[in-house]
C-alpha cells in the first residue's frame, strides 16, 4: 500500500476517525468475514449484520459499564431528532427542565418547548456561555433535567454531573464527549449522542436509556419516534444505518484495546493540556473563550488580536495540513478540536504551529 499522508484534522463534526478503524474497514470492504460482500450490502437480518451490532452494543457497555437496566439504541436522525424524541416520550403532560450552557442546550430547550411546557433551570447566556452555572432553579417535579455536559460550539464542558432534585432522572446530550472518559451511568435516566463528532461517522445516534423510563412513552406514537417500539425490536424495527454501526463497533473495539476510558481521559487531557499552556502562555496574544474552570477537553475554541489575524492563521494552519481550525461561524475565531482519535502528534503540531505563528505575527 502507498504511503498515504493523514491531516492534522481539528474538524468540530464530522470528525476525525482513528487510523486503525479506517484501516480495517478498509480491508474489510470488499469481503467482510468472508461473505463475498460488504457489510454495507447484507441484510440487516442476517447473522453477521446481527453479531456486528451485537458486538457493537456489548462493548460499549464494557467501555461505560453500563448496568444491565439500561437498554441502547442505535437510531438515526441525529441529535437533533433526540431534541424531540425525548420530551415526546419521557415527558408526559408535565414539563421538563434544561440547563443552558450554549448553542446546543438551547436548540434542545427550544425544540421541547414547540411541544409542550420546558424551561431552563441554568442559563449561561448573560456571560457569553463561557462558565458553568454555580445553582440550579430546578423544578422538583419536572419531567426529566437536561443538560449538555459538552458543549461544542463555545468549548464549555461539565466536570461532573448537575444534581437533579430527587426522583427527577438526568438526561445528558454528550453527543461530543461521548466516550470521552469514565463515567457513572447509573446517575443517569438517559444519555444520547449523535455519533460524528467523538464515536463514528453520521448517520447513528445512540441512546441509553434506564428501562423503567421506556414505560412512559405515550401509545400513540409515530414507530420511528417511539423509544419502547424501537427498543423492544433491538433498534431492528426497520432498516438500520448499517455502516454507521458497523464503524461506531469498530471505534468502540478500537477504545477497549487502548485499555479503556480511563486511559482515553489519559490521552484527551495530554492534547488538551498542550493546546490550553500554549493559550495560557502566549502573554494574551491567545485567548481562550471558556472560563478556567470550565475548559472542555474536547473543543477548544481562541481568539487571535483581529479578526485579520484569525483569518491568516486558519489559512497557513491549512497550508501546513492543519485542517477545521477556523470557528463556528456563530461565534468566530479559531476552534480546535481535539477529539479521542486525534494522535498526540497531531495536539503537538498544533502547538507548535500556534508558537511558530505568535513569533512571526505577535
Ligand atoms: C453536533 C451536536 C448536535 C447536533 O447533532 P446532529 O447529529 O447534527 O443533529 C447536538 N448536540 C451537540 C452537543 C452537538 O455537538
Amino acid at each position: 500500500m502507498s504511503e498515504v499522508k493523514r491531516a492534522h484534522n481539528f474538524n468540530a463534526g464530522p470528525a476525525v476517525l482513528p487510523l486503525e478503524v479506517l484501516q480495517q474497514a478498509q480491508a474489510e470492504m470488499l469481503d467482510f468475514n468472508g461473505t463475498g460482500m460488504s457489510i454495507m450490502e447484507i441484510s440487516h437480518r442476517s447473522k453477521d449484520f446481527e453479531a456486528v451490532i451485537q458486538t457493537a452494543e456489548t462493548n460499549l457497555r464494557d467501555l461505560l459499564n453500563i448496568p444491565t437496566n439500561y437498554k441502547i439504541l442505535f437510531l438515526q436522525g441525529g441529535a437533533t431528532l433526540q431534541f424531540a424524541m425525548l420530551p415526546m416520550n419521557l415527558r408526559a403532560s408535565g414539563s421538563a427542565d434544561y440547563v443552558v450552557t450554549g448553542v446546543w442546550g438551547q436548540s434542545a430547550l427550544k425544540e421541547a418547548q414547540k411541544l409542550g411546557a420546558a424551561r431552563a433551570a441554568a442559563n449561561t447566556e448573560k456571560d457569553g456561555f463561557t462558565s458553568l452555572p454555580t445553582t440550579l432553579d430546578a423544578d422538583p417535579n419536572a419531567a426529566y433535567l437536561h443538560f449538555t455536559s459538552n458543549e461544542t460550539i463555545h468549548g464549555v464542558e461539565f466536570t461532573s454531573e448537575p444534581e437533579a432534585p430527587s426522583g427527577v432522572p438526568l438526561v445528558c446530550d454528550a453527543s461530543s464527549d461521548f466516550i470521552s472518559r469514565p463515567i457513572d451511568v447509573s446517575k443517569y435516566g438517559l444519555i444520547y449522542a449523535g455519533a460524528q463528532k467523538n464515536a463514528g461517522p453520521s448517520g447513528v445516534t445512540i441512546v441509553i436509556v434506564r428501562e423503567d423510563l421506556l414505560e412512559r412513552t405515550p401509545a400513540n406514537l409515530p414507530i420511528m419516534l417511539d423509544y419502547r417500539k424501537l427498543a423492544e425490536n433491538q433498534s431492528l424495527y426497520n432498516t438500520p444505518p448499517s455502516y454507521s454501526i458497523y464503524i461506531v463497533g469498530l471505534v468502540f473495539q478500537w477504545a477497549k484495546k487502548l485499555g479503556g476510558l480511563a486511559e482515553i481521559h489519559k490521552r484527551n487531557q495530554e492534547k488538551a493540556a498542550l493546546v490550553y499552556k500554549t493559550i495560557d502562555e502566549s502573554g494574551g496574544f491567545y485567548r481562550g473563550h471558556a472560563q478556567t474552570n470550565a475548559r472542555s477537553l474536547m473543543n477548544i475554541p481562541f481568539r487571535l488580536p483581529t479578526e485579520e489575524l484569525e483569518t491568516d492563521f486558519a489559512k497557513e494552519a491549512t497550508k501546513q495540513r492543519l485542517i477545521g481550525l477556523k470557528g463556528h461561524r456563530s461565534v468566530g475565531g479559531i476552534r480546535a478540536s481535539v477529539y479521542n482519535a486525534l494522535p498526540l502528534e497531531s495536539a503537538k503540531a498544533l502547538r507548535d504551529f500556534m508558537q511558530e505563528f505568535q513569533r512571526t505575527h505577535g
